[in-house]
């Protein structure tokens, strides 16, 4: 073959195997889209099947990248790429950890909602937020009769970016928006032990998650607002708060100094 027609071979080669995806931030476009809806089509009972096996937040990438041909790999590398900075958002980078952390299993927690028990996904600590949590439960009760659940505690990156692609079609498919909403991987406060982030919900399953003034509501957040520095969780994303992330009352990092 001629030089030529073998740089077409490699160029055209490249693009059909290993298509380098643009991504519109602003808002997929349709071919995206389409492609995003395959990608989370071989996802999902990945996720799911962990998820039955409570192990859906410590999801290795390997995991998630398993199901998947080589272009819709690229596809998911292009979202691995993405920085938050160049997103409108200001969020910290915290990278991510070459192994995961030691975690602690909370117990099986539940929720009684409209008289209906229903249990949580199994979720993890690292042990000394683990130990700050239940202390500082253990003086909620005390003080109001409650205790908050931990919704979500420790996050892997790979399942990170799981929820940051679920969350999308919920927000018209618009990576910035949904960036306000979603940590990118190596972004999020539930994937830094470091500074790990606990959502909270209550124990009528209020959560605040689409209407964040139902858990600012809630007897328990003031509780929070006066007494939570004092184990070290700290309200992460106040109202109007500079990094571009939506206000999230339930949503508290622990900042205490621990070596593992
Ligand atoms: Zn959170």
């Amino acid at each position: 073959m001629k030089k030529w027609a073998w740089i077409s071979v490699i160029l055209i080669s490249l693009v059909v195997v290993n298509p380098a995806w643009a991504l519109n931030v602003e808002r997929l476009e349709d071919f995206e889209t389409q492609q995003f809806h395959e990608v989370l089509e071989q996802l999902q009972p990945v996720v799911d099947a962990t998820k039955r096996q409570g192990t859906a937040n410590t999801l290795t990438w390997n995991a998630l990248y398993d199901p998947l041909s080589d272009s819709q790999r690229a596809f998911l590398d292009a979202f691995r790429a993405l920085r938050a900075e160049t997103l409108g958002a200001t969020s910290h980078y915290f990278g991510e950890l070459n192994s995961p952390p030691e975690l602690v299993p909370i117990g099986p927690q539940q929720i009684i909602k409209d008289s209906v028990p229903t249990p949580l996904d199994p979720q993890y600590l690292p042990r000394p937020v683990f130990d700050a949590y239940q202390q500082m439960m253990d003086a909620m009760q005390r003080d109001t009769g409650k205790r908050l659940l931990v919704e979500s505690g420790y996050r892997s990156p790979a399942y990170q970016l799981y929820l940051f692609l679920y969350y999308m079609p919920k927000h018209d498919y618009s990576i910035k928006e949904t960036n306000r909403f979603v940590a990118l991987p190596g972004y999020s406060e539930h994937g830094n032990p470091q500074r790990q982030a606990i959502d909270f919900i209550n124990q009528e399953g209020i959560n605040g998650e689409d209407h964040p003034e139902e858990f600012e509501a809630l007897p328990e957040y003031p509780w929070l607002q006066q007494n939570a520095n004092r184990f070290g969780f700290f309200l992460s994303y106040p109202r109007d708060n500079p990094t571009h992330t939506a206000f999230e009352p339930w949503h508290w990092h622990y900042e205490r100094e621990w070596n593992d």
